[in-house]
This record gives structure tokens, C-alpha cells and sequence, in this order.
């Protein structure tokens, strides 16, 4: 059970509801692994899905998520629905709500448009990224894999590099991983790193090498052009050469250092492919099993939570 009704973001997340999805988490992924039955767990329930931006794993996964649950599970395709016709994301969740589902999951791309719906809806809503806002099962995902690798959650240098500015990723991240007391370097240019970030209690570096010096995890991220309405970066090429992950810059970090990357990668801008591919340095293959895991973890969690009445936490 968490103490929280929604998952809106991970600013609003406890720690101990942190490690209580983890564990659950980890348990899904054991399972998972052996070839297991699906677990049940969400029968006669019914979830939601939402889309309002693009998303090719993050959707696929919680669908997977609910169906291994055993929930029904409906994709509203928010491009082809009356959200074209004009119909106001409020209205189109009043809809929903009509329909009782117990679980919505929603993408959208204004920052805080998921924590408005909550406000207006019945069941449990799951944030799958808000704008530039957060993006609450990637940062458990990312913190299952590390996890998982390093064998902890604390006390680990973690560098996250790159477009700084546009990225849900790398705030919800920044929160979790600042939670569990760790070390956070964020790297970029600085045109890609929000002024007075470091009030989060992170080190700020446009230097590779200084920011990758003995980190144990070096989590990359996307160019988010879509976001960008100037001129951010002087090229891709340049921009590679000075922030693009080769073997040479990861030769600062640990020698154990795992390396990451939420999705979709841009091969040769943020990061160079080999690497990517490289099964001893990157875990990126693993973060996307377990956003299955971690998914399932979340939809149980909150579910359990609804059955018991009380709706626990109110935000
Ligand atoms: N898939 C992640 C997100 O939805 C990261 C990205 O798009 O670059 O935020």
C-alpha cells in the first residue's frame, strides 16, 4: 500500500513508498524472468491509457504492465478522439470518469495537465510525463536497474548528462536519486541547464570530464528538439564532440560504471552506438525490462490502495 493516492511525480513520493515499489518491483522481475504465470493481482479491474504525446515504450509498457495483472486495458488514441474536435482535456476525463475505470494513466505535454486531471477524476491517475515536469516510472526504473547493479541506492555518484533544460527525466531523477542521499552531477552545456538548478542540491559542470571524474553511473539524455525554440546547440556535430558518450569520456568514470539512457536514443549526438551496445557497460535493454516490472509495481500498489476505501494521501 503507498500513502499516496496518484502517482503525480516523485517530488510528492515518500522514500519508504519509494522502496515499497522497488521491492514489490523487484519481486515482478524474478518472476518475470523464470517464466512464471502472470501474477493477477488487477482482475476486474480496468486501466486507461492516455496519450496525448508520442510514446512507443512507456505506453507499451504499462499496457503490458495491466495485462500481465490481468486488468482490461483500453488505449484511448487521443489523436483520432474528439480532443481534435476541440474537446477540453477536462471534459474528455469527466468522460472517462463516466466510465469508471480504476486506473488512468496519462501523457501530456503541458507540465502539471496531469496533476489538474487528477484533481477532476475518481480513480487513481499515474503521471507517464508531464511536459517538462516529471516522469515518475522512468526514475523508478532507472532506480530499480542501478539498484540492481550497484547493489544500492545511496551514496552513489551519478552524472546526468546532456539536455538538462527539456527533460522530466532528469527532474524526477534529480528528486529520487536526491531522496535516497546521493551524490548528482548534472552536465550539459549551459544553455541546456535550468538557471538555479543547484538549489535541488546538485554540482552543475559543462565539463565531461570533470562531471563523469569516478562517477558509478552516467545516465545520458535525449536532445529534446521538439522542446527547443531557438538555437540551443551550435550543431550536432560540436555538440557531440564535446557531450556525446564515447569509451574515451566514460574512461573517467568508475571502471564499473554502468551506463544509461531513458529512450529514444539519438546514436551519434548524445551517445556513440557501439556504446549503447556494449552488454558490459550498458544497462539500457535492462531499464526498458524493468519499466515492466516497476509498472506493474505501481498499477498493484495503487489499486490495493483504492480496494481499501481510504484513499490514502491527497495529492
Ligand atoms: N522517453 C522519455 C520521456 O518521455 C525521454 C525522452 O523522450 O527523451 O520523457
Amino acid at each position: 500500500m503507498l500513502s499516496v493516492r496518484h502517482l503525480l511525480g516523485i517530488e510528492s513520493l515518500p522514500p519508504d513508498d519509494i522502496l515499497a515499489i522497488l521491492d514489490l518491483a523487484e519481486r515482478h522481475v524474478e518472476l518475470g524472468r523464470r517464466g512464471a504465470p502472470a501474477p493477477g493481482g488487477l482482475e476486474g479491474r480496468s486501466l486507461v491509457t492516455m496519450f496525448f504525446e508520442p510514446s512507443t515504450r512507456t505506453r507499451a509498457s504499462f499496457e503490458l504492465a495491466g495485462q500481465r495483472l490481468g486488468a482490461h486495458v483500453l488505449n484511448m488514441s487521443m489523436t483520432s478522439s474528439s480532443l481534435k474536435k476541440g474537446e477540453s482535456l477536462i471534459d474528455t476525463a469527466l468522460t472517462l470518469n463516466a466510465m469508471r475505470p480504476d486506473l488512468l494513466v496519462v501523457r501530456h505535454p503541458a507540465s502539471g495537465a496531469v496533476n489538474l486531471l487528477a484533481q477532476k477524476v475518481d480513480c487513481a491517475v499515474i503521471n507517464a510525463g508531464d511536459g517538462r515536469h516529471e516522469h515518475p516510472t522512468q526514475a523508478l526504473l532507472d532506480a530499480l536497474t542501478i539498484r540492481r547493479r550497484k547493489g544500492r541506492l545511496q551514496r552513489l555518484t551519478v552524472a546526468i548528462c546532456g539536455d538538462i533544460a527539456h527533460s522530466r527525466v532528469a527532474r524526477s531523477n534529480i528528486l529520487l536519486l536526491g531522496k535516497l542521499d546521493n551524490r548528482i552531477r548534472l552536465v550539459g552545456p549551459r544553455t541546456l541547464i535550468p538557471a538555479g538548478i543547484e538549489t535541488l542540491g546538485v554540482e552543475v559542470t559543462d565539463d565531461m570530464a570533470r562531471g563523469l571524474e569516478d562517477a558509478d553511473v552516467v545516465m545520458m539524455l535525449r536532445l529534446q528538439r521538439e522542446r527547443m525554440d531557438g538555437g540551443f546547440i551550435p550543431s550536432e556535430r560540436e555538440y557531440y564532440h564535446r557531450f556525446g558518450l564515447d569509451a574515451a569520456k566514460l574512461a573517467r568514470a568508475r571502471p564499473d560504471a554502468i551506463v544509461m539512457h531513458p529512450g529514444p536514443m539519438n546514436r551519434g549526438v548524445e551517445i556513440d552506438g557501439t556504446l549503447a551496445d556494449d552488454i558490459n557497460r550498458s544497462v539500457i535493454q535492462e531499464q526498458v525490462e524493468m519499466g515492466v516490472a516497476v509498472r506493474m509495481a505501481v498499477l498493484e500498489l495503487l489499486a490495493r490502495g483504492r480496494s481499501r476505501g481510504a484513499g490514502g494521501g491527497d495529492d
